[in-house]
């Protein structure tokens, strides 16, 4: 059994990691699918406090995870298939096999940005295509650039782009966007932004280096059109990687879990959640890395408490 263990390796997990392994609780953490999680897809970090030159996301996580080891962090390579949360010790199953058992969990799973799901997308994320204005909007200064979407995150990350591109075209897919009021006003009085609505998206047009726009059907005429671009920023939603939780943690309407407001914990005493998989708002490495902390300390609080009271029994035997 072990006192702590961490579902999920982006920056929240990781720093909740040092932290737990520096108080001496040896926590183990299972990497999931995608090892250091959505920094290890993305280029040049260049907003992570520390690194004035910046860093490449694969390298930073790297790090993150050579200081948790430095202090005794346990990893386990694998999938959280499924957890019982209804007894304690909790349970976690990763890839079906048998049960790890565990004091105290963080779930630090983060969220996943979603695509559209067609041709060329994957193969040029990083090379034109992108879902993080903040992370990657700085690359394509003076240059025009299409946001798909008709969300308010379609509309932020347009207005945001602004700052970098000459032009922003907007494309969704229907007449109505979705977007709250304000923030269309926003993107519809900003002078460098234009709509091309009722556009479904077909398929990315590669060039030789990087991307030459994106082939949409209008679906008014029935017709294809080419809208060219220097890069795609696909503002679609993301989603919570919460379905292994089956139910049994507390999310909202967008399926983020609810933490108890500035702190970390979820509905059940000793299950606690950091970094994207409960942050629609912030998202960023650097706010990750914070709740990471938050939830290091919260669970640290929570064992030392368990250990006096609820636990009494348990470490008798
Ligand atoms: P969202 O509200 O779910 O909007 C997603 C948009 O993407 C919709 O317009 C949808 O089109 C479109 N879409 C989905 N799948 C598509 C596909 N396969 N092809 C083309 N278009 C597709 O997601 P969101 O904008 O990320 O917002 C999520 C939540 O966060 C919302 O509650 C939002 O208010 C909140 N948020 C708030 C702020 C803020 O207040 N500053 C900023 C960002 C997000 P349809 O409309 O046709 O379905």
């Amino acid at each position: 059994m072990y006192k702590s263990v961490i579902i999920g390796t982006g920056p929240a997990g990781y720093t909740a990691a040092i932290y737990l392994a520096r108080a001496n609780l040896n926590p183990l953490i299972i990497e999931g699918l995608q090892p250091g999680g959505q920094l290890t897809t993305t280029t040049e970090i260049e907003n992570f406090p520390g690194f004035p030159e910046g860093i490449m996301g694969p390298e930073l996580m790297d790090n993150m995870r050579k200081q948790a080891e430095r202090f005794g962090a346990e990893f386990k390579s694998g999938f959280v298939s499924e957890v019982d949360f209804s007894q304690r010790p909790f349970k976690l199953k990763i890839d079906g096999q048998p049960e790890i058992e565990a004091e105290s969990v963080i779930i630090s799973t983060g969220a996943s940005a979603r695509y559209l799901g067609i041709p060329n997308e994957q193969e040029y994320v990083g090379r034109g295509v992108s879902t993080c204005a903040t992370c990657d909007g700085f690359f394509f200064r003076g240059k025009k650039i299409i946001v798909v979407g008709g969300g308010d995150s379609a509309m932020e990350e347009a207005n945001f782009l602004t700052r970098f591109a000459s032009e922003v075209v907007l494309v969704h897919r229907r007449d109505d966007l979705r977007a709250s009021k304000i923030m269309q006003d926003r993107a519809r009085s900003n002078p460098k932004i234009t709509f091309a609505l009722n556009r479904t998206p077909v398929e990315v047009l590669p060039k030789e280096m990087g991307i030459q726009g994106l082939k949409v059907l209008n679906n008014e005429t029935g017709q294809e059109e080419v809208i060219e671009a220097d890069g795609l920023f696909v503002a679609i939603g993301h989603t919570p990687n919460t379905s292994f939780l089956g139910g049994q943690i507390n999310t909202d309407a967008h399926g983020y879990i609810v933490v108890n407001p500035g702190t970390t914990e979820t509905n059940i005493p000793g299950v606690f959640a950091c970094g994207d998989v409960q942050d629609s708002k912030y998202r960023q490495a650097i706010t990750a890395a914070g709740s990471g902390c938050m939830a290091a300390m919260d669970s640290e609080k929570f064992l030392e408490g368990s250990a006096i009271q609820d636990w009494s029994g348990i470490l008798d035997q």
